[in-house]
């Protein structure tokens, strides 16, 4: 309880931004002396112990049993250093890729930290992922060694490692040594088995590639988006000021590492706030989650709108068996978080949901709502200390022109430099250029800006629908119809239309025990009417019993518009479903 009365870091916003300094970020960060390298992994593990903290908590894992095993900062560090030497051991090069193939177990943590220690490149997959995706992530991604378990690869991978030419070496965590001798494989105990006295990290510089991505592929096929080591004061200040780490936190991060999130906040972050993270394997589920936010006394917590409407679905009964006091902090990312979310936090959970904004491109938190400042229920909040963040015109010529006045309608534009800012879409160098203008980053993303500087979002510019002469924005109709007691979800888009160009066309998901029928659809449709206006309100609403949604946990709209329109459904290695 003593934790909520914590004076918050980021204290007086505007202060914080006036006076920040990457110089005095790095300086806290590496040390008065500033040494003469960054290693992402290195600041995550040997910066703690040096600071005292080799007892500290680092990791607690739960798998899936409900075993806990804990994992000290100075334990963490000996292992990132053992399977360090491991790799190098196999003759893999700095700068080789590894990738992981697994659920949230131990060893992804360990091969993380381990193969950014030794120079090379960490890729981490989604457990669930069938093998052409694999195969199209392993390939763009040149992958050097795969690791991951017996059942994956018989499932996913066997089937596809030929055609994964860079692939020199597959590791099995749970093989016995013969198993994997015979799928010219070995084994994880194998790896680790190499007997080295000390391993000290390779010498990285802060442009050097530490991470490689897939973004979720919510509007096409996924991108490689490749990171730096010196994304770590990105991941560190964001931290600090946007989760308000404080030494003593008990951090959830409940994104898998398959996505970004997973990583820069499910890994790196708290270890170089020296917090504890709790990783939890088991899927998503209320009561599981709520007591995992209770017993493990959670003080930070970090999730994402779909989970937070999920629980809100659950209803409050549930909640109330539950002893939630720890929570200090809940933050969301990913979608847009509804106001009604953001109250339902407060009334329910003792704290506002804080909604954040970023993508995998930016490698960290941009935009966010603060613990300690105003918090705007529906908006994405102001951007970090150290980030210029715009919203820009593009105009015809490709010029673009920055909009200065509130409330107008923009793209979201990131000044290009921030520390971790995406190196390359990998093996895609021109669609990299096109995304940069007059040392801005474009995101894609659509939102206006009010007097106080509060960013809300609009849309994504795959997704604004124009209509009538109107630009609108999916998510201001979502919102509007999840405000109606019946409805846990909703999707929206445009159908293409002679007149009009598109017409607004809505999916809702009802809570549960709500019954479908004609009454309530245009109880909805009059609800939407009055509260949108004629031009915005939808101008058709059907039923789903689930509104599709990528792994990451976003609405894809462009699924519900091609069958809609009956198009080819396009890539959907990301959709979220039984694998
Ligand atoms: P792809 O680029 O392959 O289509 P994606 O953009 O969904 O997939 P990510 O990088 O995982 O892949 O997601 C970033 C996007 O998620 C943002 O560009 C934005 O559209 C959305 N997003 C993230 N946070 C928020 C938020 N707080 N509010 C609204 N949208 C958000
Ligand atoms: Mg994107």
């Amino acid at each position: 309880m003593h934790f909520k009365i914590l004076e918050s870091n980021i204290g007086n916003y505007e202060r914080a931004k006036k006076e920040f300094r990457w110089e005095a970020e790095w300086k806290e960060l590496l040390g008065e002396s500033l040494s003469d390298f960054v290693n992402l992994a290195e600041l995550s593990l040997d910066r703690p112990v040096r600071l005292g903290l080799k007892d500290h908590l680092a990791l607690r894992h739960l798998n899936k049993k409900g075993e806990v095993k804990d994992y000290h900062y100075g334990e963490l560090k000996s292992i990132s250093e053992t399977v360090a030497a491991g790799l190098q051991s196999l003759g893999l090069k700095e700068k080789a890729s590894v990738f992981c193939l697994l659920g949230r177990v131990p060893e992804l943590y360990f091969t993380a930290l381990g193969s950014l220690k030794a120079g090379m490149v960490f890729s981490p997959l989604f457990s669930s992922f069938g093998p052409i995706p694999i195969r199209t992530r392993l390939n763009i991604g040149s992958a050097s060694a795969l690791i991951t378990t017996l059942a994956l690869y018989q499932k996913s991978v066997e089937a596809i490692r030929h055609e994964v030419p860079s692939l020199q070496v597959v590791i099995l965590l749970d093989a016995t040594p013969d198993q994997a001798r015979s799928l010219k494989c070995m084994t994880w105990s194998e790896l680790i088995s190499q007997k080295k006295c000390s391993f000290l990290p390779v010498k990285t510089m802060p442009s050097d590639t530490a991470l490689l991505h897939f973004t979720s592929g919510t509007t096409g096929r996924p991108k490689g988006v490749a990171h730096v080591h010196g994304a770590a004061v990105m991941h560190y200040i964001s931290g600090k000021y946007a989760l308000d780490f404080h030494r003593d936190d008990i951090f959830w991060c409940t994104a898998d590492p398959g996505w970004v999130t997973g990583t820069s906040y499910g890994i790196f972050s708290p270890l170089l706030n020296g917090v504890t993270s709790i990783i939890d394997e088991c899927e998503f589920d209320p009561n599981h989650w709520y007591q995992t936010l209770q017993n493990q006394q959670v003080t930070v917590w970090y999730t994402s709108p779909t989970a937070i409407r999920m629980l809100m679905k659950a209803g409050t009964e549930m909640i109330k068996e539950h002893d939630l006091s720890s929570l200090r902090l809940v933050a969301s990312v990913g979608e847009p978080l509804n106001s009604e979310a953001v109250v339902w936090g407060q009334e329910n959970l003792g704290v506002p949901v804080l909604d954040n904004w970023w993508q995998t491109e930016t490698g960290g938190i941009m935009i966010s709502n603060f613990r300690g400042q105003k918090v705007k229920p529906g908006s994405m909040g102001l951007p970090l200390p150290g980030i210029e963040v715009i919203l820009v015109e593009q105009r015809r010529n490709g010029e673009v022109r920055e909009l200065k006045e509130p409330h107008q309608l923009g793209e979201i534009a990131i000044r290009a430099g921030w520390p971790s800012m995406f190196q390359s879409y990998v093996g895609e160098e021109g669609r990299y250029q096109r995304s940069f203008s007059h040392g801005f980053y474009l995101t894609g993303d659509l939102a206006k800006k009010d007097e106080e500087g509060y960013f809300w979002f609009v849309g994504r510019l795959d997704d604004v629908i124009k209509s009538s002469g109107h630009l609108i924005g999916p998510f201001e109709v979502e919102s509007v119809l999840m405000e109606h007691p019946s409805v846990a979800e909703a999707a929206v888009i445009g159908i293409p239309d002679p007149i009009a160009m598109e017409t607004v066309k809505a999916y809702v998901c009802l809570k549960a025990g709500v019954k479908e029928s004609e009454a309530l659809q245009s109880e909805l449709m009059a609800h939407a009417r009055k509260r949108l206006g004629a031009v915005i309100a939808p101008k058709s609403i059907s039923f789903l019993s689930e509104i599709p949604h990528t792994r990451s946990g976003k609405t894809m709209r462009r699924l519900l518009r091609a069958r809609e329109l009956g198009l080819p459904e396009g890539d959907l290695s990301t959709l979220e479903g039984p694998s």
